[in-house]
């Protein structure tokens, strides 16, 4: 599958930042994790925490999947809200799920700091505004379900929100204290660095063609013919896992972004608020640590690699246009544009357990607008699982819910 079109910002702007061998004789190894994106990572270096010898295998170069198309924003707030989902799944579990992503990006703070390195991590506030008029009644809706729950926000008026972040246009909106951005693909790579000191084993350019369960563990060959035994697998495949489970967990779609040239002064009201807005497809934008502003949507209901990014130029005008409309002041001037895949459940929520047609598996598939804090949490669940505990997440995010 072709994940991402050409020139995602993040891989120009670090170009490749480590490299790892290809894998070219036959290991053993308590845990392999396939996919070396950021959820991969992540995972890979709470197995090692945990103290499992563990090995990374990814057919591309690490994080040169959907990882380097990423916006990154984290942020609690999923694409379905939770005042819906608490319709959907009921008060607990919907309360649960949103308390965990609130609580994933402390824990990816505290993964930044252990890892070191600059991962581009900044705490930073959310803004969540009406796009129309006849959204409001519903943010509102929204607005006091979180308020209800615990969640710290406060609303804003569309005179606020002009004053405080230039945003013109918009019909009032939720402002909330958690939040964060950072740059994926430096994380991934600084988070694989650490763990490799730690006795991880990566390899790259290794795709890996089947994986057979036995009594014993699971024999893993790659398609040169390498084999890895193993006593448990976790599939952190992102939207290529539908290669191995087909499409009944996921609908895949395309999301398209760009970035502006540099402009610290002209986005400066921005740069500690991740934005976000109710129109559909939403916009998001955020800014980058070198003073652009990031944008991304123009959601197409399909996947289609060469279909999607013939209409990266067509996106670009009309994101461009909006970000006239909504941000007058600012003298946006697309310098980078790029297009992904992207997957979607009806529940916003992940597919992170088990599959019944793969015993000796988990699977850690962050999907939606929140596939970063997903991972985040993915992290504990794998962790708990291997000690043989339950997690109290593993209803919400199993498959076929
Ligand atoms: C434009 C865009 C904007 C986004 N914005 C945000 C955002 O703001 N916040 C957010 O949280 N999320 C966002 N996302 C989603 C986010 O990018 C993903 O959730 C995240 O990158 C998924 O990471 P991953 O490691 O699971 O997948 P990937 O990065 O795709 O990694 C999976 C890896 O598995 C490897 N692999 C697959 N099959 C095999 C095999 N058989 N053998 C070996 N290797 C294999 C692939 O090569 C790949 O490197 C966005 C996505 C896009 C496209």
């Amino acid at each position: 599958m072709k994940l991402r079109s050409n020139e995602p910002y993040w891989l120009v702007r670090n170009g490749l930042l480590h490299t790892y061998p290809s894998l070219q004789q036959d290991i053993e190894v308590d845990v392999v994790v396939i996919g070396a994106g950021i959820t991969g990572s992540l995972i890979a270096h709470r197995c090692v925490q945990d103290g499992f010898s563990t090995a990374v295998i990814d057919r591309r170069e690490v994080a040169h999947g959907s990882t380097s198309a990423t916006t990154s924003m984290l942020q609690y707030e999923i694409d379905v809200q939770l005042h819906e989902l608490i319709g959907l799944i009921g008060e607990g579990p919907a309360v649960a799920a949103y308390r965990a992503c609130a609580d994933s990006i402390g824990q990816l703070e505290t993964v930044c700091r252990t890892v070191g390195g600059d991962t581009g991590f900044r705490r930073k506030r959310s803004l969540y505004f009406a796009a129309w008029k006849k959204d409001v009644d519903k943010l509102r809706n929204e607005y006091e379900a979180r308020r209800q729950h615990g969640f710290p926000v406060r609303w804003l008026t569309a005179p606020a929100i002009a004053r405080r972040f230039g945003l013109e246009s918009t019909h009032g909106g939720i402002l909330s204290d958690i939040g964060a951005s950072v740059d994926a693909f430096r994380l991934a790579h600084h988070v694989l660095q650490h763990a490799t000191r730690r006795g991880l084993q990566v390899y790259d350019k290794t795709n890996i063609v089947r994986i057979a369960p036995g009594r014993k563990g699971t024999t893993i060959t790659t398609e040169e013919g390498h084999t890895v035994r193993c006593g448990k697998v976790v599939h952190c495949t992102g939207f290529e896992s539908t290669e191995v489970l087909g499409h009944d967990h996921v609908d895949l779609l395309s999301t398209y972004a760009m970035v502006s040239e540099v402009m610290p002064a002209a986005v400066r009201k921005l740069k500690d608020t991740l934005v976000w807005n109710t129109a559909d497809p939403y916009l998001y934008m955020r800014t980058t640590d070198d003073g652009r502003l990031l944008v991304g949507g123009g959601d197409e209901e399909f996947a289609r690699a060469d279909r999607r990014d013939g209409l990266i130029a067509h996106k670009v005008d009309l994101l461009e246009k909006q970000i006239g409309r909504l941000l007058p002041e600012v003298p946006f001037r697309t310098d980078f544009a790029w297009a992904g895949t992207f997957g979607s459940t009806p529940d916003g929520l992940p597919c992170i357990g088990r599959h019944p047609q793969h015993p000796g598996a988990y699977f850690v598939l962050g999907f939606g607008g929140n596939g970063i804090t997903f991972s985040v949490i993915g992290m504990d669940m794998v962790s708990a699982w291997l000690a043989g505990r339950k997690h109290p997440l593993e209803q919400a995010f199993r498959f076929g819910r």
